[in-house]
């Protein structure tokens, strides 16, 4: 048997009163025409949704495959005393006749079993029961039964993990009631469907529907890791299984050439023993990018100084995204990245609707230039209430915002245009075509690519995948950025006494910080002294923990410089001497194969390499591509002379005028006037004279995402 069109999961339900939500009837769906997880209060009212489901694949001529979470059949031996043949679907029969199931799902289906348990020997198979709801032949625990001479578990049971047995009634997983009451209802089915439809395994036909047992357990790990896009587990369980079978492989699923004779009798578990590939379809093992290459980092020979501009270049060519992909739910994705294109499942506005409250007819209907008076008709079309006739030519309803276009009208007045006497709707000409209208898909069409890869999920981005019927979303994993301090006279804790020569570490509380901000994921690698095998210990662990490594001090070529000897020795260290004020040579090594930026020691220096090199390569490699920060011409607050060489970045703010003002000191160690700027003034490769009123260059730290 191969592949189906369609699928369906029902989480079926033994309530004994209509219920919604968790523990009710799910029906999950994959496939042509599949919809979100539908929760259905009844049992009645679910065999009609499959009715209705069914007869429309066989009208598209789809096959189609319908899985229940209900035994098929029960332990061997049982067949055959209660029917006189081996057969499950002779159990099937004999249930029909007897269970009765009403339309708010009262039934009988503990006397139908205290009835089976009468016709076995001994106490059972059947046990489990309501306090209170007394049948003598139906005990209440599963311990008081003995002698009825049947298997506790079916062989396809033997398969997964945690299943219960088909003679427990009540609690947790009552199985046995369930299916009692499944296999009554879907013995109906059969008689009514015929030819249309099999029962696997029991039945080797080829039909358009075949109906089969599964098991939503099958799947917990995805479920357990999808859950929370769901209204519940059970809604989660049947919108994955329908998935997973969608996209399985099905020749494999149902070969059941190597299972016990007792097929017949005992039905089996469809995917019983094929978890591991259901998962895999599910959430296929996510792809690693490879890492960089060692030689990535490399400046041909001979360079010296290397201008801000080519080192961003160079930065750029060697790097490209790290991490691997996952998925998650649409409310859980804000300021994701996206590592596939977002395509619509379902036109915005998905039906042609009003746009205003008013009255709606078909614009033929109005001859001459007005005014109009239109018989108003009974009823009214609001948003999520359609109205379901069709509007009579020459005949207006009374329609509200968002409500779909009934049949026959295409043009909507304005209701403070008009009077009504509520027989009659009179209002004033001319009335164009289809004003007041939205046209279905007008804003987006379905099947159109609405967002791409290496986009970062805005709250707006949330709300247009939501409104295009796309609930989960692939995403790259978050980027882990290990930020390491080093220097001997750090001291990790603020609080601590420190000695006159010791400096709190101000670093990293800010790279770590940074890091957030940009959306990664900040992990703390600590600080260690000057102390090269502390140091590389530290590398390992930032190694095996991120996806890239940010370290601050020792990192030029000074005798203290133990980030930079240690790094040369064991990571390919290459020291990019940039042409750059504040800023020394930025470290560019790989500690095991993992990107490590050594920035200098200075905060302010430190500050400003991060958000020239650090953010953009950070976002590359997190997926979101090359980001430049957009900066603005403003005139200056203040005067400077620059000598050319080298490109500087001032601690700036913009003034009451609008002009940018720069800090009073331009000292590297003043970490105040960091917290004192807003932006950042770029000041050009070769030299300068600033005046006031000479247009510079501002970068607000917005633009640096900060
Ligand atoms: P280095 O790059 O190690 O030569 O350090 C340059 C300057 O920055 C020295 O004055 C260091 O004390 C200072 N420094 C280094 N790391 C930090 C840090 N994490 N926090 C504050 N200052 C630092
Ligand atoms: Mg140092």
């Amino acid at each position: 048997m191969s592949s189906f069109d369609r699928v369906l999961v029902v989480d079926w339900s033994a309530n004994a009163t209509p219920k919604l939500g968790a523990d009710s009837i799910w029906i999950g769906s994959a496939g042509a025409g599949a919809v979100p997880p539908q929760n259905i209060p009844t049992r009645r009212a679910c065999m009609d949704v499959l009715r209705t489901e069914i007869a429309a694949a066989c009208a598209a001529g789809q096959r189609m495959l319908v899985a229940f979470d209900i035994g098929f059949g029960f332990p061997r031996g049982f067949a055959a005393h209660l029917t006189g043949r081996a057969e499950a679907l002779a159990v099937w029969d004999w249930l029909a006749e007897r269970i009765k199931d009403d339309a708010r799902n009262a039934n009988n289906r503990f006397e139908v079993a205290a009835q089976i348990n009468r016709l076995f020997p001994g106490t059972g198979p059947f046990w489990g029961r309501p306090n209170g709801h007394d049948l003598p032949d139906l005990p209440a625990k599963g311990t008081a039964r003995e002698g009825h001479g049947l298997a506790e578990l079916r062989d396809t049971e033997a398969l997964c993990a945690g299943a219960h047995p088909m003679w427990k009634l009540y609690t947790t997983g009552s199985v046995g009631s369930q299916s009692l009451l499944g296999q009554a209802h879907l013995a109906a089915l059969r008689a009514e469907f015929g030819d249309a439809l099999s029962v696997w395994p029991m039945e080797r036909r080829e039909a358009p529907v075949v109906l089969v047992e599964t098991y939503l357990s099958l799947i917990d790990p995805a479920v357990k890791q999808a859950q929370a896009g769901y209204a519940c587990k059970d809604a989660a369980q049947v919108d994955l299984l329908a998935r997973a079978f969608a996209k399985a492989d099905m020749v494999q699923l149902m070969d059941v050439s190597a299972a016990p004779e007792t097929l017949r009798e005992e039905g089996w578990i469809l995917g019983a023993g094929h978890a591991a590939h259901l998962l895999e379809v599910l959430e296929p093992a996510p792809l690693t990018p490879p890492r960089l290459r060692n030689d990535c980092f490399a400046m041909p020979q001979g360079v010296d100084w290397v201008p801000v501009d080519e080192a961003l270049s160079r930065l750029r060519a060697a790097l490209h995204p790290l991490t691997a992909e996952e998925n998650v739910a649409v409310s859980q994705a804000g300021g994701r990245i996206l590592s596939q294109d977002l395509v619509a499942r379902r036109a915005n506005p998905p039906a042609a609707n009003s746009a205003v409250d008013g009255y709606g007819f078909a614009q033929t209907s109005l001859q001459g230039g007005g005014p109009y008076t239109l018989p108003l008709v009974a009823g009214r079309a609001a948003a999520g209430q359609p109205f379901e006739g069709a509007v009579s030519h020459g005949y207006t309803i009374r329609i509200l915002t968002g409500a779909i276009l009934p049949e026959g009208v295409d043009t909507v007045v304005l209701e403070e245009d008009c009077a009504s006497d509520g027989a009659r709707v009179a209002f004033d000409g001319p009335i164009k075509p289809r004003i007041n209208t939205r046209k279905a898909g007008e804003d987006v069409v379905a099947g159109t690519s609405f967002l791409p890869a290496g986009r970062r999920l805005t709250p707006a981005d949330l709300a247009l995948a939501s409104a295009l019927g796309v609930g989960r979303v692939k995403v790259h994993r978050h980027l882990r950025v290990g930020v390491l301090s080093t220097g001997d006279e750090l001291l990790a804790d603020p609080n601590s006494d420190a000695q006159p020569h010791q400096i709190f570490d101000a670093n990293r509380p800010m790279l770590l910080e940074i890091a957030r901000k940009w959306g990664h994921r900040p992990v703390d690698l600590g600080h260690m002294p000057d102390d090269p095998e502390r140091i590389a210990a530290a590398l390992d662990n930032g190694a095996r923990e991120c996806d890239v490594i940010l370290t601050s001090g020792g990192a030029s070529a000074g005798d203290e410089d133990h980030v930079s000897h240690l790094l040369r020795e064991k990571g390919n260290l290459s020291s990019w001497r940039i042409a750059l004020k504040p800023g020394r040579p930025l470290a560019l090594a790989l500690w095991q194969g993992v990107p490590v930026l050594g920035l200098p020691g200075n905060p302010v220096a430190a500050f400003v390499c991060t958000l020239i090199f650090g953010r953009p390569a950070l976002s590359l490699m997190a997926g979101c591509g090359w980001q430049e920060p957009q900066g603005f011409l403003v005139a200056a607050a203040f005067a400077k002379t620059k000598k050319p060489g080298r490109r500087e970045y001032l601690r700036a703010r913009l003034d009451a005028e609008g002009r940018a003002e720069v800090f009073a000191s331009e000292g590297s160690g003043r970490i105040s006037g960091l917290s004192w700027a807003e932006g950042l003034v770029e000041l050009p490769d070769g030299a300068a004279t600033i005046q006031p009123g000479t247009m510079v260059r501002y970068v607000p730290l917005s633009s640096f995402g900060l």
